[in-house]
């Protein structure tokens, strides 16, 4: 008497997602038939243009709803009938809810380092942090720096504009002097309480470090929202040098335990979630 809940993924090469691991065995422990689908364009070998068609194909197969990643956060919005405050405020949905023929989006990214950063790193010192990478994972994370009480955040992009850009937003909607761009994490980091990374740096097909590792020191808090692999070039060198950090897993789980409560509107295990994650 079960009935089939389903919700997928839409994004490009996504078949080392966790993703359906994570919500299927949530979805199992509260005793729903629950299938998590990828849905990968790059698999199916489909243009980027196929994304209406395939939330035409989800919602007529009776999807709940479905996750939204790489590189369709913000092309979806105008395939979406209202968002929520957050994802009209961030410019991007990474949760599509079906709803009685409507499609709703939200973010649930900015909420997932929110979490994990309260969890991960309570006490750490927030008077000033630097940002690295300003992309679409860097504007959802520089929105929950700052509702986090970090008071001020410098935001180093290579692409300069786009820090200048999302430092302006913040500052719009934090009230001036909260956010900064710098042309060079040097500006910032001997100033700075704490790192947060948001760029592809350390995943393998982008080998390295964001900043050098001749910045980071031992009273540095550093926190990396790479999560393949969990623990960065970036991390390992932050903990040899004695600084504390927080891997990106903790915002995986969190922006899963955000998507599973939109698409079932049941309050997910999110110690359980965590504790699937590390086994995954
Ligand atoms: P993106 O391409 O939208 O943005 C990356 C930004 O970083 C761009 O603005 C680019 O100019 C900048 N950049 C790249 N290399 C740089 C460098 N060496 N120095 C300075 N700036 C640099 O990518 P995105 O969607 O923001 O994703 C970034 C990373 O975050 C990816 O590795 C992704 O897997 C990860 N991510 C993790 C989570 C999570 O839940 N843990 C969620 C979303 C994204």
């Amino acid at each position: 008497d079960k009935t089939a809940f389903k919700v997928g993924l839409i994004g490009a090469d996504i078949q080392l997602s966790k993703s359906p691991a994570l919500h299927m065995r949530e979805g199992a422990a509260h005793g729903l038939d629950y299938s998590y689908e990828l849905v990968d364009v790059s698999a199916r070998k489909l243009p980027l243009s196929a994304l209406p068609d395939l939330l035409d194909e989800l919602e007529a197969r009776g999807f709940a709803g479905t996750n939204i990643t790489h590189p369709f956060k913000q092309a979806v919005i105008a395939h979406l009938h209202e968002l929520s405050d957050d994802a009209r405020m961030l410019g991007a949905v990474n949760t599509v809810v079906f709803r009685d023929g409507r499609r709703i989006g939200h973010n649930t990214d900015w909420y997932g380092f929110y979490e994990s950063f309260v969890r991960g790193l309570p006490d750490a010192k927030r008077d000033r942090a630097l940002l690295v990478g300003a992309g679409g994972a860097g504007v959802a994370v520089a929105h929950a720096a700052l509702k986090l009480d970090i008071m001020r955040l410098d935001i180093f992009d290579r692409d300069l504009p786009r820090a200048e850009r999302l430092a302006s937003e913040l500052n719009d909607r934090f009230g001036e002097g909260r956010a900064f761009a710098v042309g060079d994490p040097a500006a910032s980091l001997p100033f700075a309480d704490g790192l947060i990374h948001a760029t592809p740096m350390g995943m393998p097909a982008h080998p390295g470090m964001p900043v050098s590792a001749a910045l980071i020191e031992q009273r540095h808090w550093v926190a990396d929202i790479v999560y393949m692999p969990l623990v960065t070039e970036l991390l390992a060198t932050a903990a040899k040098k004695g600084c504390r950090t927080l891997p990106g897993g903790g915002m995986t789980v969190f922006q899963a335990v955000g998507a599973f409560r939109l698409f079932c509107g049941r309050e997910p295990d999110a110690a359980r979630m965590t504790a699937h994650f590390t086994e995954l």
